[in-house]
């Protein structure tokens, strides 16, 4: 595998914020309880039965799945693949509201890794495990494709040394919030 293939959770994490993902891999050797806030807790929870591959006793569920494109340039981890419906699923603890490109992005990246290693995926989802729910998202159309390669191609050309534009409602969610020199706000999970 190439040095240079980007995992597909960092394109989320590029999409809220570039600044984030040089925080996360300084401090990603750091002692979590300093920085990671009450729903990456549980969510990381709620994935323990994904990554131990305990999630499903249906021998036809393919759990935390290594995943690849040699097209786009990317490696990830899927969550589950249901081999008899075709089906590409997400676990997340807790879905606020209507999904986040983010969030539609990294599926649409697993879905591509997916077809080109010659896996077949009519219906792709994230699952809502406190809720029980499943969530449709629709399969990736050309337009989408061009999406996700124009957000590739921003991601390798990104320079950190240009003006970053600071959100600072992100910031308030923002696990980095007080490790950030960009900001002085606080994060709103030191609450929780
Ligand atoms: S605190 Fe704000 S600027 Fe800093 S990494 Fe997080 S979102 Fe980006």
């Amino acid at each position: 595998m190439p040095d240079n293939f980007i995992n597909i959770t960092a394109l989320n994490d590029f999409l809220f914020c570039p600044y984030s993902i040089y925080l996360h891999n300084a401090f990603m050797d750091m002692d979590e309880d300093i920085f990671v806030a009450a729903p990456q807790v549980k969510g990381k929870a709620a994935h323990k039965e994904i990554d131990s591959r305990t999630f499903s006793k249906n021998e036809n569920d393919v759990q935390s799945l290594k995943v690849f494109s040699n097209e786009l340039g990317l490696m990830g981890v899927i969550d589950l693949y249901r081999k008899d419906e075709k089906h590409l699923v997400e676990l997340k603890n807790k879905v606020g509201g209507s999904l986040f490109l983010g969030q539609k992005v990294q599926l649409w990246a697993q879905y591509y890794c997916l077809t080109e290693m010659g896996y077949q995926v009519e219906r792709i989802s994230i699952y809502e495990k406190s809720k029980g729910v499943f969530h449709n998202v629709k399969i990736p159309d050309s337009e989408d494709r061009s999406t996700l390669e124009n957000l590739i191609m921003k991601f390798r050309e990104f320079d950190f040394s240009q003006q970053m534009e600071i959100n600072t409602k992100k910031c308030t969610h923002c696990i980095y919030c007080n490790l950030c020199h960009f900001t002085d706000c606080d994060n709103v999970y030191n609450a929780d």
